[in-house]
């Protein structure tokens, strides 16, 4: 069996709802690897082997250890026997979306990939913190800091999700990238590999969580009309 753990939903940064719901202690006993976001939409978060590094929103890597730090929304997953070694000569969102998308048969099915070598292109965006009354995702991805940079060599991990999903959790490939010397990360908007080694692994289901003593997550609305679109519009690549 292998899964998927999601904490809340992306639907609650949607509504503006970007209090922590679960501590880095409780989440990683569901997973090492994985990606999310802290208190405030506060950078990006990528956890590799257990290790959580944030992008905060002046691009700076930081490795955090204080495990009382809380996120609103996170995924993450302990590889499992599902998981296949993987090697793409050349990679970029077309490739993953389209042949590799097609050749693994991902339409309705969640998987996970994690890529490591050399980029000669990377572009990403980080999440600014954000401060109470808080802004839904969407306002704050109309004007979020984009780093970009050529010639680095690092890792991609994040998930794919499918269609069907695109209501709680961003549809098609979620990725956040951080480089070997922890001086460029984010949310991946556009990339060019070349020789990427990693891994690869479809998941026989998704665990999904609720922060159900919080009573925001409880009481909030949400927007069924616009929700999938405005997930795309603030989670989507830009190819
Ligand atoms: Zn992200």
């Amino acid at each position: 069996m292998s899964n998927l753990f999601e904490h809340s939903t992306i639907e609650v940064l949607i509504a503006a709802k970007l209090d922590g719901t679960i501590t880095l202690t409780e989440l990683l006993k569901h997973g090492s690897y994985g990606l999310g976001t802290f208190t405030g939409l506060d950078g990006e978060v990528i956890i590799l082997d257990n290790d959580v590094y944030q992008v905060d929103q002046t691009g700076t890597v930081n490795h955090i250890t204080d495990m009382n730090t809380t996120l609103p929304f996170a995924s993450v997953h302990t590889p499992s026997e599902n998981e296949q070694p993987l090697t793409l000569a050349k990679a970029d969102f077309a490739l993953l979306n389209q042949t590799f998308a097609a050749d693994k048969n991902l339409k309705n099915v969640f998987a996970t990939i994690k890529l490591h070598g050399h980029f000669n292109a990377v572009k990403v965006r980080v999440a600014p913190k954000q401060e109470k009354p808080y802004p839904s995702l969407l306002a704050v991805t109309k004007n979020q800091p984009i780093f970009d940079t050529e010639d680095v060599t690092g890792t991609i991990v994040g998930y794919y999700a499918p269609e069907l999903f695109g209501n709680i959790t961003a549809a098609g490939w979620h990725l956040h990238f951080l480089s070997d010397d922890h001086q460029f990360g984010g949310h991946l908007l556009s990339f060019v590999g070349s020789d990427l080694d990693g891994t690869f692994e479809i998941f026989d289901g998704i665990e999904q969580h609720f922060p159900i003593n919080d009573p925001e997550f409880r009481n909030h609305e949400n927007d069924l009309a616009t929700l999938k679109a405005a997930i795309e519009e603030s989670e989507g690549f830009q190819d």
